[in-house]
C-alpha cells in the first residue's frame, strides 16, 4: 500500500486498552487506537508490545494509526482454547528459562520451550537457573552437553547469588529479548536481577494474585541499562504448542531436520518408515533418547490439535 506513513513509535505497554508509546525522539506517552487499527483489533488482531506504529497526534491526546508489518511473533495459545495469540513483536531473540532444581528441569520440558520458539522462526537461549541449588550445576552441565552441540547456547545462573549474571546480560544488550518458561522457574527474580530499579514481584508477593484479581493482563518492554529491552509478558510460562503442523515439528528439531534429506522417503514421519535417517541415529546415540522422545510426543499433539 502506497501512503502508509514509516513508524515513529514503539509499544512499549498494553493493557486495559491504553498503549504505552516510546516515541522515536524518545518520549513516553500513552495512546488510544483509532480508524483501522481499532478495527482490527476487534477482529483480534492485536497491537503487541515490540509493534512499530505511527503516532499521531490530535487535540492533545496520541492515537495509533497504523502498526508496521512485524519481523517476528511470539504466540502463545489463547488461555482454554485454540486460538493462537501474539504476545509480541519483532523479539529478536527467546531466553528459555528452566530451573535446575524446585521445580526440577525435565528435558521434556525445555525441548516445548526450544520448540515453540522455533516455531515463531525464533533462535533461543536456554537459561538454567537456581544452579545454587544442591545438584543444580550437575543439571546445568547435563543440559550444556545435550544442547550446546545442537547451537543452543546454554548459560547457567543464580538469580539469588548473582552467578552467570554478566553473561546473561551481555547476551541481551541488544534488541528485543523475550523470557519464556514455567511459572516458578524464576523469570521474575532474573529481571530483577538484571535491572534492579524494577522491583517486579516475584512468586512470594504473587502477581498470579493480581492476575486473579484484575480482569487485564499486562505486557511491557523493560529497557535495560545496557542498551536492550526485554519483553514481559505474563503468562507466556502456559505453554502449549499451537498452530503447529504435525509434518511441522521436525523442522523445530536441528539435528532431525539436518538428517531430513538422507531419509529414504521424502516426507519421512521418522516414526516407522524404513531405511529412516532419524531412526538410525537415534539407534546409533548421535540422537539423544530424550530429544527422539520429545520429537515423538510433540508430533502427536501437533496431530491431536490438527491442522491450525
Ligand atoms: P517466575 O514465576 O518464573 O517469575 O519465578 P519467580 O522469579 O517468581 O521465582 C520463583 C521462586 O524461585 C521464588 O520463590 C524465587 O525466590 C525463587 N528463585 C528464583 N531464582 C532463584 C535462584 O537463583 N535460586 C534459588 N534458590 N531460588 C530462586
Ligand atoms: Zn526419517
Amino acid at each position: 500500500m502506497s501512503g502508509v506513513p514509516a513508524p515513529n513509535a514503539t509499544v512499549y505497554a498494553t493493557g486495559g486498552g491504553v498503549y504505552g508509546l516510546r516515541l522515536d525522539d524518545g518520549a513516553m506517552v500513552e495512546a488510544g487506537l483509532r480508524g483501522r487499527v481499532k478495527m482490527e483489533r476487534r477482529t483480534g488482531d492485536k497491537v503487541v508490545i515490540g509493534d512499530r506504529v505511527y503516532a499521531v497526534r490530535s487535540e492533545g491526546a496520541w492515537s495509533v494509526d497504523s502498526v508496521a508489518p512485524r519481523d517476528s511473533e511470539v504466540v502463545r495459545r489463547g488461555p482454554g482454547g485454540r486460538a493462537a495469540k501474539v504476545v509480541a513483536a519483532n523479539v529478536d531473540r527467546v531466553f528459555a528459562v528452566v530451573a535446575a532444581r524446585e521445580p526440577d528441569m525435565t528435558f521434556s520440558l525445555v525441548d516445548r520451550l526450544l520448540v515453540i520458539a522455533e516455531a515463531s522462526g525464533l533462535h533461543s537461549v536456554l537459561v538454567v537457573n537456581k544452579v545454587d541449588l544442591e545438584g543444580g550445576a550437575e543439571r546445568a552441565a547435563e543440559a550444556e552437553r545435550i544442547y550446546g552441540p545442537l547451537g543452543y547456547r546454554v548459560v547457567a545462573v543464580s538469580a539469588a547469588l548473582g552467578t552467570g549474571m554478566d553473561r546473561l546480560r551481555s547476551e541481551m544488550c541488544r534488541g528485543v529479548s523475550a523470557l519464556m518458561g514455567p511459572s516458578g522457574a524464576g523469570k521474575s527474580s532474573l529481571l530483577n536481577a538484571l535491572h534492579p530499579a524494577l522491583d517486579l514481584r516475584t512468586a512470594d508477593v504473587s502477581r498470579k494474585t493480581a492476575r486473579g484479581r484484575h480482569t487485564t493482563v499486562s505486557s511491557r518492554l523493560i529497557p535495560l541499562e545496557c542498551g536492550g529491552v526485554v519483553a514481559d509478558t505474563p503468562g507466556f510460562g502456559d505453554v502449549g504448542l499451537w498452530g503447529v503442523a504435525s509434518d511441522e515439528v521436525a523442522a523445530c528439531f536441528p539435528e532431525i531436520a539436518a538428517l531430513e534429506e538422507e531419509c529414504r522417503f521424502r516426507g519421512c514421519s521418522h516414526l516407522r518408515e524404513p531405511d529412516c535417517a532419524v531412526l538410525l541415529a537415534v539407534a546409533e546415540g548421535t540422537i539423544a533418547p530424550t530429544r527422539y522422545e520429545s520429537y515423538v510426543r510433540l508430533r502427536e499433539e501437533a496431530a491431536e490439535a490438527g491442522p491450525r
